[in-house]
């Protein structure tokens, strides 16, 4: 069990101006950020060298699915160190190979062969570059309303305002529209028409573009970054059919949704589609060290057989890595993590969710499932009229600031992003954690509706 660290003021104003001396921040502009400085963390909740402490509604980025500093992966990655740090990918190595095993047993269908890499991005690069060599075909389809990560092709998949720095080097990527109800790109009114249309629409794309020119679909499954968007019943396995029908390699992005984090170990897991490739990450280790990867079909593992595979990373498969997800695995399947995050999802999060979008003006919608939520802000409930601009900065996002500011202010640490609040607790939530955490949301929400048309 982890113990609370002495921690003084002294001592947090000390890290925090070695940050800014010598630290460059991910998304920032360096001279504008005052990062909180972490003293130490566990379960639920970390804290700062203030004595505030903060429960951790974010999981950090979306990956401590198993909460902070979790003895049983702490001690795995204790004694991996001692035994073996780093071996190259070309050896055979035991945590590897149990690592492998694992994820292979838990997810969808003939998926069986798992490349490693050491994050999200680098799986979706490698599940890209396995795709157009499997294919010999070069254009990706993505959506907008994605993320996919900060590398060169995995940016450019992103169907996002993030891509468009790194525009020039979208070359082979072409962005459709995927389904969403609330906002939707096809003016539909109910979800089945949402699928028929969004199924419609990438049709239509695909014969504009040429199937024939098309390596590969890549989706999240639950779009997370953009707004936990649960796709309409029958849509993910019409685009299976599509993917089939023109030899089109089906790529499932799960590196936030997958590992638990929807109440199942995969979010495909919802909707009983099998893609050809699947890429991982977060929740493969809680992050506790870096590990991502790629789980691969039969017929693409097939395809590197005897024709060598032309792509590998110093760090593939590394021993700690592996060492964490081994433990994170198992204690998740020991401790029931996965059922936990479905339960507490349904019998909690959920209801109370809904409830609080009834009482307060800025809630437009709430959408999502197990410890995977989104809440929609809006200025106006009727037009839907978004409560910040899109992309908004500056004085233009001051009333999502100031909503984040009143949720630290109550103990809650939020996940912000545009418009939407992301209630995405570690799925070994309890029942009294995220009840603590509705609380403060829902006071926090009373400075978000002074910013609607209902104020
Ligand atoms: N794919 C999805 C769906 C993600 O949510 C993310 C990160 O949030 C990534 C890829 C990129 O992962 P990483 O930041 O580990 O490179």
């Amino acid at each position: 069990m982890t113990t609370t660290p002495p921690a003084s003021a002294a001592d947090g104003a000390a890290v925090k101006a070695a940050d800014r001396a010598h630290v460059f921040h991910s998304w920032s502009a360096q001279g504008l950020i005052d990062p909180l400085p972490v003293a130490g963390a566990e379960g639920s909740y970390f804290w700062d060298y203030d004595g505030n402490r903060y429960l951790d509604f974010s999981s950090q980025l979306v990956n401590t699915n198993i909460g902070h500093q979790h003895p049983k992966v702490v001690a795995a990655i204790q004694e991996q160190a001692a035994k073996l740090c780093t071996i190259a990918p070309g050896f055979a190595v035991d945590v590897r190979s149990e690592a492998a095993r694992l994820i292979a047993e838990r997810t969808p269908g003939d998926l069986d062969k798992i490349f490693f890499t050491n994050g999200g991005a680098e799986a979706v690069e490698n599940a890209v570059r396995m795709a157009r060599l499997h294919t010999g075909r070069a254009k990706v389809l993505s959506t907008y309303r994605s993320y996919h990560g900060a590398t060169a092709a995995a940016i450019n998949l992103t169907g996002d305002p993030r891509r468009w720095p790194s525009d020039t080097a979208s070359a082979g990527v072409v962005h459709f529209w995927g389904p969403f109800l609330y906002r939707s790109p096809f003016h539909a009114e109910n979800e089945q028409q949402e699928c028929e249309r969004a199924l419609a629409h990438l049709e239509e794309t695909l014969a504009f573009e040429g199937p024939q020119s098309i390596a590969a679909i890549i989706l999240e499954t639950v779009p997370g970054t953009a707004g936990i968007m649960v796709p309409p019943p029958g849509y993910l396995a019409g685009v299976r059919e599509i993917c089939d029908r023109y030899g089109i390699v089906f790529i499932l992005d799960e590196v936030m949704a997958g590992f638990g984090r929807t109440g199942e170990w995969f979010a495909a897991d919802h909707f009983g589609v099998t893609p050809d490739l699947l890429t991982f990450a977060k929740g493969v280790n809680s992050g506790y060290v870096p590990l991502g990867g790629v789980a691969i079909s039969a017929e693409i593992a097939a395809t590197f057989d005897k024709r060598p595979y032309p792509g590998g990373l110093t760090y593939s498969g590394h021993p700690l890595a592996c060492a964490s997800a081994v433990a994170t695995i198992n204690a998740m399947a020991e401790e029931r993590i996965v059922e936990n995050a479905a339960e507490i999802g349904a019998k909690v999060i959920g209801p109370a969710l809904r409830e609080i979008a009834e009482r307060h003006p800025s809630v437009g919608e709430v959408r999502g499932l197990g410890v995977f939520w989104a809440l929609d802000l809006v200025r106006n409930k009727e037009t839907r009229e978004p409560l910040v601009p899109y992309n908004a900065s500056g004085a233009a996002n001051a009333p999502m600031a100031e909503f984040a500011a009143a949720c630290k202010r109550g103990g809650l640490w939020p996940f912000v992003n545009m418009n939407r609040t992301h209630v995405v607790p570690a799925c070994t939530v309890t029942e009294a954690e995220a009840k603590e955490g509705l609380a403060a949301l829902d006071e926090a929400l009373t400075v978000a509706d002074a910013h609607t048309d209902a104020a």
